[in-house]
């Protein structure tokens, strides 16, 4: 349920409504806008305790949340959520392109790659150490040797970096190397890796799982906000559909879907939605025409030779090409991009 509070309510009775919650047991998420208080209340039961809120001073009216999602609705949360790390922000007028290699390979590999995204006009770049493939013979990744080239890469071109955690074990030393932690399409419903990187004050992406239904979706960054992480961008890379000509099929509707029913920023992932490059630059055009605040590309120096998702990753040439269009696009969206 939801107090909204009079546009005149004073602290003391914002606090009297608060006390009173507490003494019963219930959690609360305030948020206090421009014009007035309201209250979330937390927890399942209080449709059911008869409060008497609508009998104190100030209170305007008591709704009821009518979703599944209490944290990651508007309903209780109305504007964007901007989430910022250092200098760069999603949710607001800026655009972000998170651009790397699938896996980090090499030392030489990222060095090289990162000096190139960065001269593309990104600023953060991705690279998996630990991989979730679907084959165990598959290369698994160079895991917290992979995690300290990035570290590296960071130092010497100051982007920011992000990898995939698949392991609730693993949260505290990846967090200790990375900017953001990434949670995959595989992991999406791992609970106990929600509820680990739930209690780390630290961005987290979080992947559309394979075949998760939207609500599925919102309900796993309910999970990270729950716990107390509200760092949370949303990403969109495809689901499992009967169509085989591409990888998956990139659900665009899912952007302006999320950015509705939820206050988090969305970015999409072409190459994982696509599995082939050339329909990277059309679907991440398409992604912020729909209103996405963001996108996470794969980039490699020499595709052919990539270790994995080659057929998906994009040359440094064709990705600061993309760059280049997207930046037009940015201006006609009414966002920055460089
Ligand atoms: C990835 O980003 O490298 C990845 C494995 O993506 P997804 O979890 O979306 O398959
Ligand atoms: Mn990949």
């Amino acid at each position: 349920m939801i107090v909204v509070m009079e546009m005149r309510a004073t602290s003391e009775q914002i606090e009297a409504v608060k006390s009173y919650l507490t003494e019963k047991g219930f959690g609360i998420h305030l948020s206090q806008g421009e014009e007035r208080t309201i209250m979330g209340i937390i927890g399942n039961d209080a449709q059911k305790a008869n409060l008497n809120l609508e009998n104190f001073e100030g209170v305007d009216k008591v709704v009821p949340i009518l979703t599944p999602y209490k944290l990651a609705g508007r309903q209780m949360h109305e504007r964007n959520t901007i989430v910022k790390i250092g200098d760069v922000s999603f949710g607001g007028d800026e655009l972000q392109v998170m651009a790397g290699p699938c896996a980090v390979e090499s030392r030489e590999q990222i060095l090289e790659v990162a000096e190139m995204v960065k001269a593309g006009g990104a600023k953060i770049m991705r690279g998996g150490a630990f991989k979730p493939r679907t084959s165990p013979y598959s290369f698994q990744g160079l895991e917290e040797q992979g995690l300290k080239y990035l570290a590296e890469a960071r130092e010497k071109t100051g982007l920011l970096i992000i990898s995939e955690v698949v392991d609730p074990r693993s949260v505290a030393m990846m967090a200790e190397y990375v900017d953001i932690l990434q949670i995959g399409a595989r992991n999406m419903q791992n609970f106990a890796l929600l509820r680990e990187i739930s209690h780390y004050k630290k961005p987290v992406l979080l992947k559309r799982g394979l075949s998760a239904t939207i609500e599925e979706w919102i309900m796993a960054a309910e999970y990270l906000l729950a716990g107390g992480n509200e760092d949370v961008i949303l990403c969109e890379r495809g689901i499992r559909t009967f169509e085989t000509y591409t990888r998956n099929t990139l659900d665009i509707s899912a952007v302006p879907i999320m950015k509705t029913l939820t206050h988090l920023p969305v970015v999409v992932d072409p190459s994982h939605g696509t599995g082939k490059w050339r329909l990277v630059n059309p679907m991440a055009k398409a992604s912020l025409a729909a209103g996405a605040d963001g996108l996470i590309i794969e980039v490699h120096p020499n595709p052919k030779e990539a270790l994995s998702d080659g057929p998906q990753s994009l040359t440094p040439e064709n990705f600061t090409l993309l760059m280049q269009e997207l930046n037009v696009l940015a201006g006609a969206m009414n966002k920055r991009l460089f």
